[in-house]
């Protein structure tokens, strides 16, 4: 059964404008969407590319049995019929100046449970006093904050963060409430579900986590081998951790095994342009804030690093003193330093440098030491001596032996040379600038396990962000125990929530869609004018390769192997953080052992919670996943319209399909290997096309900024290319299939409207004007509005299906298209 609305007796008036009960809950989260954001983005630390999305195709003659029937409502009683038909009518005035009226002579009115829902989930949050010509996403999305009530401390509440909350909400009623009938997996008793639940519990009793203290903090620091900022407490200082006896790259080995990552972090990989030559991946380790605070030393985040630190300090006993705040004070300096190595993530993801120069981005290892020893002038190191230290991390994990010619991912050289110089004089133990590096890397690792600690190391956590976003509101301790065991137990507990409301059915289903759109962009593309033969062959052979994963792995459905799993992670019910500690230990332990793994697919490879509303395309293994999280509304219903489906899930998957032909997807060739494949006459075709998107996008404003459409085109393309192959493969699919083409009650819509609307909504959201300048600063995404606009005025059918005049905002002269 699907937790999704499900009306239970007799409809009525109030009832069909209520729906989402889940939303509508009193208690909620207040885990700021930032957070949330880098739980799941921890989650998919890897990139997915297993083989386990096999599913069992929709049978043909199944597919009817979905549709919702057109048959009026007998069964719904006379006096819902009555209020469905005038609410019909009512829907039907207010969009009188819509160019509808000769197809709706001819429709049906469908008035059954499913078109009432689909109807009244989708007016929720219509604001009719704005006209759709001028600005759709405000009419569609106008009602949305009221709606959706955003709670304090989230600066982005988004349908993906919703989705994803309301899963976490059915994942923490089953692990709270005792029902061991519920922990069931398909009807088989779950050790690892047991283990959960311990899990949960551990981390909800604040009484034993009060009482340990401080002494959570010193068992981490002496783990990483002390902290000269703590030697005043005893307890930190057994024997053996005085900060200068470690060398500083076996500190950082300690605290990268605990994903803590300072400095730098290593993972074995595959060559960029060969996937069949292993590699080890050198990538830039961990900031504390957003780039351009630490590039410019902004005063109040250094106010705040400041406040945090002593906080942190006092929190374990320690005094704070001149000294001690001269410390931090360095330790601040180092972080600013770091990141003006650091590259933009936007300038990491560029893959046109790597195809002009590759031989920057991989090398081997004699080679980086070469680049190295030009670098450095520090005698009392050789580059050999520092890569193999830094990488001899990695074998130990891997069993794997660095030669002089193993292959070296270097995202970015210079960081990594900047690093060198860094590091040359630290590699004496004992020396102040090797005190210096330890010192940070006990620091990066605290604050990454700070938020397990007791509550004085909380009110650091608030002290912080007061300074930074005037508002100190932490995560509510319901999501915050939820998110920690999903993230601990990810299958598990997706295996717990979707066998309750993802049936097979629903996946058969959304496997169809994206069948449908997959298919449809391999005639866009044998089609597009512009693409001169061989490179269209090339283009199609990469679509053919394009794999799909829907919902979850299979795996995760049976108890005995969950159980299996999971029996590495060991729990002490009275000591969350120590159970913190080991499960993150263990984390670290699977992903290192998949990927050292002699099968290139394992097939636990997946790398996300199951429950996160998302979905995903893989450049490098050519793979869309779409995550089953996000398998509700506004993104899916297995019972609502073909037209919302294909304008809310189908363009989303248009979205990632496309993203193998955005700007930098084009560069992957069809065996996700970095080339160029294309010739130089479709290239200049391409990039004018490109082009028109970047000046377009510009032009567009929001929060008293300009959207920056070089840096947003990618996500812009997927986004156009997206919707217009979701709109072609729904028209196609129309002309086979008419049976639920029927008006819905209240929103008199065509099926085209439907489409539309469906899609906008997905774009729907609440953002704070300060957080809303920071995505216009930094995120590859487009704002939600320009998301709409931009989509739908390139769209000329979006302005034939509302009756937009020409020269309004959705109906512009000027059109950019990637396809035709
Ligand atoms: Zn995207």
């Amino acid at each position: 059964e699907r937790l999704q609305l499900r009306p239970t007796g007799q409809l009525s008036n109030t009832r069909l404008f209520s729906s989402s009960g889940q939303s509508q809950l009193v208690e909620m989260d207040q885990e700021p969407d930032e957070k949330l954001r880098d739980r799941l983005a921890a989650e998919s630390y890897k990139e997915s590319g297993s083989d386990s999305g096999k599913w069992t195709r929709l049978q043909d003659d199944d597919k009817d049995k979905d549709k919702p029937s057109t048959v009026c409502g007998l069964s719904v009683g006379g006096f819902v019929l009555l209020l469905l038909l005038l609410l019909a009518l009512a829907g039907l005035i207010a969009l009188g100046s819509f160019s509808i009226v000769k197809w709706r002579s001819s429709a049906m009115l469908c008035s059954t449970d499913n078109c009432v829902l689909q109807s009244a989930s989708m007016l929720r949050t219509v604001d009719r006093a704005v006209k759709p010509c001028e600005d759709f996403h405000g009419f569609a999305c106008g009602n949305w904050d009221h709606a959706y009530p955003t709670q304090p401390g989230i600066g982005k509440y988004s349908n993906f963060y919703k989705d994803t909350r309301d899963n976490l909400l059915r994942l923490y009623s089953l692990l709270s409430h005792g029902y061991s009938n519920r922990l069931l997996i398909r009807g088989h008793r779950s050790k690892a579900a047991a283990k959960a639940v311990t899990y949960f519990e551990a981390c909800s009793n604040t009484t034993a986590r009060e009482a340990l203290g401080q002494k959570s903090a010193e068992s981490l620091i002496s783990r990483l081998g002390g902290w000269s900022l703590t030697n005043d407490v005893p307890a930190t200082r057994p024997p053996s951790s005085d900060p200068g006896d470690a060398g500083i790259i076996e500190r950082i080995a300690k605290a990268n095994a605990l994903l803590a990552q300072p400095f730098f972090n290593v993972q074995p990989a595959v060559s960029d342009f060969n996937h069949r030559r292993r590699a080890i991946r050198i990538n830039q380790g961990f900031a504390p804030y957003q780039r351009s605070a630490l590039v410019t030393s902004d005063e109040k985040f250094h106010k705040a690093y400041m406040a945090y630190g002593e906080q942190v300090l006092k929190a374990i006993g320690s005094t704070v003193n001149n000294a001690s705040r001269k410390r931090l004070e360095e330790l601040w300096q180092l972080d600013v330093r770091l990141e003006r190595l650091r590259n933009s993530y936007v300038e990491r993801r560029k893959v046109a440098p790597k195809i002009a120069d590759p031989s920057r981005f991989e090398m081997t290892l004699t080679d980086l030491c070469k680049h190295i020893s030009d670098r450095l002038h520090h005698a009392s190191v050789t580059p050999e001596s520092l890569v193999s230290e830094a990488v001899r991390l990695s074998p130990q994990f891997l069993g794997v032996r660095i030669k002089p010619t193993t292959l070296m991912r270097v995202d970015n050289l210079e960081y990594l040379l900047g690093l060198a110089e860094l590091f040359a004089p630290a590699m004496a133990a004992k020396s102040p600038a090797s005190m210096l590096l330890s010192d940070y890397a006990v620091m990066t690792t605290l604050r990454s396990f700070v938020h397990a600690l007791s509550d004085p190391f909380q009110e650091a956590r608030r002290q912080e962000k007061q300074i930074i976003y005037g508002n100190n509101v932490l995560d509510n301790l319901w999501l915050y125990c939820t998110s920690k065991t999903d993230l601990a137990f990810k299958f598990l507990t997706g295996a717990l929530v979707l066998q309750r409301t993802i049936t097979t059915k629903t996946l058969a289903k959304v496997t169809s869609l994206v069948d449908h759109i997959h298919k449809e962009l391999r005639l866009v593309v044998s089609e597009a004018p512009w693409m001169d033969k061989e490179t269209r062959t090339r283009a199609l052979a990469k679509v053919d390769r394009i794999k799909q994963t829907v919902g979850y792995p299979q795996i995760i459905m049976n108890a005995h192997k969950l159980d299996k799993f999971y029996d590495d992670i060991k729990i002490d019910k009275g000591d969350y953080f120590a159970s913190y500690l080991n499960a993150r230990a263990t984390k670290h332990k699977w992903s290192i052992n998949h990927l050292s793994s002699r099968q290139p697919h394992h097939r636990f490879e997946w790398g996300q919670s199951p429950l996160m509303a998302n979905a995903f395309y893989s450049q490098t293994t050519l793979r869309m996943t779409i995550i089953a999280g996000i398998l509700q509304p506004p993104f899916f219903d297995e019972h609502f319209q073909d037209a919302f489906l294909f304008g809310a899930l189908g363009s989303i998957v248009g979205h990632e399909l496309n993203h193998a032909f955005d700007a930098r997807g084009r560069y992957y060739n069809a065996t996700g290997c970095l080339q160029q494949w294309w010739s130089n006459a479709t290239s200049m075709q391409y990039r004018s096309r490109r082009d028109c998107f970047v000046q377009q996008y510009s032009n567009y404003k929001a929060y008293g900024m300009n959207n920056r459409g070089a840096h947003t085109v990618e996500e812009n393309m997927a986004d156009n290319g997206g919707i217009y192959v979701a709109y072609r493969a729904f028209q196609k699919h129309q002309e086979t299939a008419s049976s639920d083409a029927s008006l819905l009650p209240g929103l008199g819509y065509t099926p085209d409207q439907v489409f539309f609307m469906a899609f906008a909504q997905l774009w729907c959201g609440h953002v704070t004007k300060q957080f809303g300048r920071k995505l216009m600063e930094t995120d590859v995404h487009s704002v939600y509005e320009h998301r709409v606009l931009g989509s739908l005025s390139n769209m000329p059918q979006f302005a034939k299906a509302f009756g937009c005049k020409p020269g309004s905002p959705f109906n512009p002269a000027k059109r950019c298209t990637l396809w035709t």
